[in-house]
């Protein structure tokens, strides 16, 4: 079982290769498809950072998180059944 520092250090590989999909492994089950979605203002910069895999469904959440240039950004403006893409119902890791 990953543990939180274990799903940190795959965000930070995550968050630096934006815009680029990361391509590291799923700390928890070890599939490339780790999903890094940011849902905020994007006038302001920061938003909320929801990280998972979409093969296990764990993950983390990162609140006002800097969002980067070329980040998947849903705005927090959107109602949120509007928002894309979805996230869907993840298990956050503590
Ligand atoms: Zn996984």
């Amino acid at each position: 079982m990953a543990t939180w520092e274990d799903w940190q250090i795959a965000y930070s590989t995550a968050y630096e290769a934006i815009p680029d999909k990361p391509h590291t492994p799923c700390p928890n089950c070890g599939n490339d498809t780790l999903r890094l979605v940011f849902t905020g203002d994007s006038s302001r910069g920061i938003g909320y950072a929801a990280f998972w895999c979409d093969t296990c469904l764990q993950g983390i959440g990162i609140s006002r998180a800097p969002i980067p240039d070329g980040a998947t950004v849903r705005d927090i403006h959107d109602t949120p059944e509007d928002r894309r893409p979805q996230i869907p119902n993840y298990t956050l890791v503590s």
